[in-house]
């Protein structure tokens, strides 16, 4: 699917009374080692934008003094940022939306010490969110959709990319990347629609589960790549969802319509990720227990390792990913929610970045460049998202505060006062 060009209708914008303007401008592919806490920030700034894009950002005298503005000033809309921060708009680089309920059975019984087959059994577990899926019209999980892409968008996200994978047959999978598509022509930000169809092998294939992938390459990849529904395949390679030689069927199979593909790899085990770099993978996610030999390997590729610090917090572990060994190797890294209801019911990257802070290491700059840039480069889009640049979509996010590093500091409140999405007010 081409992703939803921003409106060339959207009227010129002026950001202005910029306290610190975060541009993250400059560098070419991921920002990886000291340059990833590199933000080029321009103090007392302007960016000017028109017809969806940025045409200029730099000092306010800069700005002032820009002939195309003097002449249309009138045309132009002025928003004040009050002297706060602007980034960027986040980079949610890895979302599963597509869901009925929360998973209140799992929280409450997870606390209470019980195995994950004692929340199964009780009818919590990834089955409870398979069932209402399946059973879920399409308006009615598009409606559920939006209002979480709304809520990230009050909370300064303007690129998401969705999953399917909580229906895991091909009538329902199709459906729920449907819903996302619909959303998406309502929706200001971008959303990047992947298909999940390889999340765990769902009950009624498991002793068939050779059946299942099939069902998985011959009909939901090809069928999605038709219909422009998807453009990644994702697979959660892990004990008791798929091998590594499976992702590489699913891989080829993505492959060959031209679908990107990225991975949940090494979340609770370690997985040697050599055999899947042949497709360039965009982005392998999670990376809690990768080994520290596979990291070299990482550093010479394009290949983004996406941390989701949401998921350990919410299930309580205290073992974080080892962002900073992976940064020191030269490995790019991203950072993003895993909003889903089973391990990180949150659609906020502030959350995201205090965690990255407080339980990773990762200083501010670190965070937001993972959260923005090379967010942008986990899906593939760096040529317009992520920096704040000529030429790139008017997607940024406004905070009232007076420092970037707030942005990381206060955390459990939205800071968040606009978003700009393709040049439009995304925020209600
Ligand atoms: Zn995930």
């Amino acid at each position: 699917m081409k992703t939803k060009r921003p409106k060339a209708s959207a009227p010129p914008i002026l950001l202005t009374n910029i306290g610190q303007l975060v541009t993250l401008r400059g560098g070419a592919g991921p920002r990886r080692g000291r340059d990833l806490g590199e933000l080029n920030i321009v103090e007392d700034a302007a960016v000017l934008c028109a017809a969806g894009k940025i045409v200029s950002a730099g000092t306010r005298r800069e700005a002032m003094r820009d002939r195309w503005l003097q002449s249309r000033k009138r045309e132009v809309r002025e928003i004040d940022c009050g002297g706060g921060v602007v980034l960027p708009g986040f980079v949610d680089s890895h979302t599963h939306p597509v869901f009925a309920a929360p998973r209140l059975i799992d929280f409450e019984k997870r606390i209470a010490g019980a195995t994950y087959e004692e929340i199964a059994s009780a009818g919590g577990g990834i089955g409870a969110s398979i069932a209402a899926v399946r059973k879920a019209p399409r308006a009615a999980l598009a409606e559920i959709v939006l209002s979480a892409l709304r809520e990230m968008a009050a909370q300064g996200t303007t690129t998401v990319e969705a999953k399917s994978g909580y229906a895991l047959n091909v009538e329902g999978e199709l459906k729920s990347l449907e819903a996302l598509k619909v959303v998406s022509a309502s929706w200001p930000g971008t959303l990047v629609p992947t298909l999940l169809g390889a999340h765990i092998v769902p009950a009624e294939f498991r002793d068939k589960r050779g059946e299942y992938l099939r069902a998985i390459c011959d009909e939901m990849v090809p069928t999605a790549a038709r219909r422009k529904l998807a453009q990644f395949v994702d697979v959660f390679v892990e004990r008791g969802a798929f091998t590594i030689d499976e992702a590489r069927q699913v891989f080829a199979a993505a492959r060959k319509w031209d679908l990107g593909v990225r991975a949940h790899v090494c979340q609770l085990t370690p997985a040697q990720v050599g055999p899947l770099m042949e497709f360039d993978p965009a982005s392998f996610d999670h990376m809690d227990y990768v080994g520290d030999d596979e990291l070299p390997l990482l550093a010479k590729s394009n290949t983004v390792a996406t941390l989701l610090p949401g998921a350990l917090y919410f299930l309580g572990v205290t073992r974080y990913p080892a962002a900073r060994k992976m940064i020191d190797a030269g490995v790019a890294v991203a950072l993003a929610t895993d909003y889903n209801p089973g391990t990180s019911p949150t659609t906020n990257m502030q959350m995201v970045l205090s965690l990255a802070c407080t339980q990773m290491k990762m200083s501010p700059g670190e965070a937001i460049a993972a959260a923005t840039i090379n967010g942008a480069h986990a899906l593939r889009m760096a040529e317009r998202k992520g920096s704040i640049e000529a030429g790139k979509d008017a997607d940024f996010a406004m905070f009232a505060v007076r420092d970037y590093r707030e942005i990381c500091y206060w955390f459990g409140s939205n800071l968040c006062g606009m978003a700009v999405a393709g040049g439009e007010v995304a925020t209600p």
